[in-house]
Order: C-alpha cells, then structure tokens, then sequence
C-alpha cells in the first residue's frame, strides 16, 4: 500500500514582509521580559536564604530516635532492599522489651541514591528521609553515616511521620491504624505493651 507523505504546502515557510523586518518579534520577546520583571519572583538566593522543603521531600535517610534510643529492631530489611547496598548493620539482642536492636547501623553516602525504599518497607517507622539536603564529606570516611550520626529525635521528626501516617492512610483505607500499630512488631510478648497499646488486627 502506498503511504502518503504530507509536505508542507507552497510557500508555507515564505517569510512575509512584516516578518522579514524581525520587529516586531524583537519587540514581542522584550515585551514578555518586560512583563516578567514585576511579577513575583520564585527564585532563592541559596545558600543565603534557606529552602524551605514540604514534608514530602526525601532528604538525607536519619534514624528515629525515642527516648533516647533506636526504634530500629534490626529486622535487616532496610539493609536488604536497598538498591545501591548503602546500608550495612548488624543486629544483637537487647534486654529492652524488643528483642533485637542493631548495634552497628552505618549508611554510605557516597551510595545513597534518597529513594526511600528503605522508608518504605521499615514495618516499625524506624527510618525517615529527613528535610537534610544540604551536607559535604571531605573524605570517604566522613559519607559513612555511624548510628551515632544517623540517630534524630522523633519531635524533629513529626512532619514527615505524620506525612507517611496521613500516606498509608490513604493507601491502606481509614481502618489501618498505623500509628497504633507502629514499633511493635518484634515484641517479646503481649504483657510487655504499654497501657493503651494494642496490636491492630
Ligand atoms: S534512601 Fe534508598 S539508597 Fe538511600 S539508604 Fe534508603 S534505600 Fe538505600
Ligand atoms: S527496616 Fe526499620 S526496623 Fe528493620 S532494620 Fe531497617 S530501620 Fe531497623
């Protein structure tokens, strides 16, 4: 079957008069700078203003730190979905109700590509992405993030663990209580709940 190959018609692309004089296109294009000069202006002078950044933005990953100590149960999963193998931890057992904490957690940041995967699949809300964006290693050895360095307190954290609550929410529907069912996931036993505290069905 033969195909058709439309071309432009005659004299299609034969500049007029009017636009050979160029002008009037220059004076359009000043125009709309013109226009622009007394709009409101989106730009910030980084790094004199700061950047303000929503509870969706995926900065530096940190751990959760509550009452002074990881949330992390070292359930290794972080560490194993991970696509650049940036995450290396070894776990031990702890006396605390939990049975395992990680007693070395480390994060190369040399390898991390902020994807929140590791966010993502934590069943205890134990790792975050921060709003951290802006920090500089002068040595290989400083992008090794050690526990001591990665640890936040969790009120620092309060925007992005609401953020993913109110996400989950809407991903799950309104009966997966979340927050409810947050950190307890490798408890010892029942008995050891806090008041209050229950396991979501
Ligand atoms: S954000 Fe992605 S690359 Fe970075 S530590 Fe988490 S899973 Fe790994
Ligand atoms: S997935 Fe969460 S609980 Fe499990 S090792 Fe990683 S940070 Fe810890």
């Amino acid at each position: 079957m033969a195909v058709r190959i439309r071309t432009a018609p005659p004299g299609e692309r034969r500049l007029s008069w009017w636009d050979k004089l160029y002008l009037p296109a220059i004076f359009k294009g000043l125009g709309y700078t013109l226009r622009k000069l007394f709009q409101p202006k989106f730009t910030v002078q980084y790094p004199e203003e700061p950047i303000v950044l929503g509870p969706e933005f995926r900065g530096r990953p940190v751990l959760v730190a509550e009452d002074g100590k990881e949330r992390c149960v070292a359930c290794g999963l972080c560490a194993r979905v991970c696509p650049p193998f940036a995450i290396h931890m070894q776990a031990a057992e702890t006396d605390d109700p939990k049975e395992r904490y990680p007693v070395i957690f480390e994060i190369n940041m040399l390898r991390c590509i902020y994807c929140g995967l590791c966010e993502e699949v934590c069943p205890e809300e134990a790792i975050v992405m921060s709003p951290e964006y802006d920090f500089v290693f002068r040595t290989r050895e400083e992008a090794i993030y050690t526990k001591e360095r990665l640890l936040v307190d969790k009120k620092e954290l309060e925007p992005r663990l609401r953020w993913l609550a109110a996400m989950r929410n809407r991903q799950f529907g309104k009966s997966y209580r979340f927050q409810v069912a947050n950190n307890i996931h490798s408890i010892k036993a029942r008995s050891l709940l806090r008041d209050g505290e229950e396991i979501a069905s």
